[in-house]
């Protein structure tokens, strides 16, 4: 009964879509990426390799996000039948060993940032080039093992031209795709849909809920469902990391043990679950499958070479006077670090030379990664100083490509939120004809933005292969640290 009735308000929502024929109207983009990491299970290679054709025989190119060992055990099986079938697709890469110990949250959760990228790159660079040499193309994107997460990351998905492509909620901006360290990261998404490859009967209702959220989606003016699967789920009883790593456990590859395998008939369902849920989503006209480098493009920051004029830099500074958090103005969206880095620069040059009425955008610097100087109560300061320091502080932002944990009004530190909103209330007198004030305040302010970045908390770390008790609050805070970098991504067109 309960089956029909689902039934029923899928094919109805399917029945009144209208068959969209102007390139300008919503669509919905699919995602479908495969974090393809079993370097265990022989079969997981078959998996692979059929998923792969299946989707290609579907006119669908998926992303294959590749483990670095992954990639060596494909060659050394000579299973060059699976790398040409993944290369008919998106390459990713997905860590050099998944689940081997430490993996990236432990190894850098004691590390500050420049460390920390220097770790990661040491650790995990060696497994992107296997993936690179292997399958002949640069990966477009990295998503963590596990909820191993780790704000070092993207510096090395910068580094790599890389975007950011998992599920988890470290950076979480209201479900929406979002920009983190200069990077396009689609991690905690509002649509986030599977079909359960074991339970046909729980098809039903995962169309329903692709259903829903494409309506939803079209009535925002389109947007991304994200779908994640393994290749090693079509063939495994369980993962083949549970069986080896769990909580902790480091044991050398000659005693990994092979997890538990489907029967014939077992992955046939799997398959053929599959299948429909593919056909379910493709029969709608608006609905199109995207690969993560395909994201980026739609996604692209419309912010990059713009110049900002008299009127811009008016709305940006009275916003930032207020709070400091992200922005949006027309069709893009600015971080707080490029609006730090924006007024800093119009302020300073601007006092140097009063013909100057605009500035263009130069980039995303990160969050401080030194400590944050703490403000109780308001300071005051004087013309000459605050001009000395903003012309320093510009200095600092292109010298370092980060904000200072500490601008310095002579001997007195303050934290760059506090000074940012000093710099906007100077930007709005600037541009108004006023003179620089004789005395200005500097006073406590929130960073509103760090909201979006989770506080440390045990159950962002509670995947099976860490150790128990794994707690990584050093980690957090370098990451909070960093949602100055964050703003929304805007839908653009192709
Ligand atoms: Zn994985």
């Amino acid at each position: 009964m309960r089956g029909s009735w689902i039934s029923l308000i899928t094919l109805l929502a399917w029945a009144v879509s209208p068959a969209w024929g102007d390139e300008a109207k919503p669509r919905v983009y699919v995602i479908l990426w495969f974090d393809t990491e079993d370097y265990i299970l022989p079969a997981s290679d078959d998996a692979a390799l059929r998923v792969a054709d299946f989707l290609t025989s579907q006119g669908i190119r998926g992303t294959f996000k590749i483990v670095g060992h992954k990639a060596r055990t494909l060659e050394s099986r000579k299973r060059f039948d699976v790398i040409t079938a993944l290369k008919k697709h998106e390459i990713g890469y997905h860590s050099n060993w998944h689940s081997t110990q430490p993996t990236p949250a432990q190894f850098t959760s004691n590390l500050e940032w420049d460390e920390g990228v220097a770790e990661f790159l040491r650790r995990e660079g060696p497994g992107r080039d296997d993936v690179e040499r292997i399958f002949g193309v640069a990966p477009t994107c990295y998503g963590q093992p596990g909820s191993s997460w780790c704000p070092q990351s993207y510096a090395a998905c910068k580094k790599w031209n890389m975007i950011y492509l998992d599920a988890g909620r470290h950076v979480a901006l209201d479900g929406l795709p979002c920009y983190y360290c200069g990077v396009f990261n689609l991690y905690q998404l509002t649509h986030l849909i599977r079909a359960d490859l074991n339970k046909p009967e729980l098809l039903e209702e995962a169309n329903k809920r692709f259903a829903e959220a494409r309506q939803k989606l079209l009535a925002q003016g389109g947007g991304i469902i994200s779908i994640v699967y393994h290749p090693c789920e079509w063939v495994h009883k369980e993962f083949w990391d549970g069986v080896n790593f769990a909580r902790g456990a480091n044991p050398p590859a000659s005693q990994w043990k092979l997890p538990s395998q489907k029967s014939e008939e077992e992955t046939k369902l799997s398959y053929r679950i599959f299948a429909d849920f593919v056909a379910f989503m493709k029969r709608f006209p608006d609905v199109e499958f995207i690969t993560a480098s395909e994201a980026a493009k739609l996604y692209a920051d419309q912010a990059r070479g713009k110049q900002f004029g008299p009127d811009d830099l008016r709305a940006i500074a009275r916003a930032a006077a207020r709070e400091v958090i992200f922005q949006k103005h027309g069709n893009l969206t600015l971080a707080p670090s490029e609006i730090f880095d924006l007024l800093t620069r119009f302020v300073s040059r601007r006092l140097a030379d009063k013909k100057i009425t605009s500035i263009t955008f130069a980039g995303t610097p990160l969050g401080p990664t030194s400590r944050v100087a703490a403000l109780t109560e308001p300071v005051t300061t004087d013309a000459s100083q605050f001009e000395r320091t903003c012309a320093d502080v510009v200095d600092y932002v292109q010298y370092h490509g980060r904000l200072p944990g500490t601008v310095w009004l002579g001997s007195v530190g303050v934290p760059p939120e506090a000074f940012l909103r000093t710099v906007a209330e100077v930007t709005l007198k600037l541009l108004d004809g006023e003179a620089l004030p004789q005395r200005l305040e500097v006073r406590p302010t929130p960073l509103a933005v760090v909201k979006y970045v989770a506080k440390e908390d045990p159950r962002l770390w509670s995947w099976v292969i860490f150790p128990p008790g794994m707690k990584a609050p050093h980690l957090m805070d370098v990451a909070q640290r960093q949602a100055w970098t964050l703003k929304p991504a805007l839908l653009g067109r192709k």
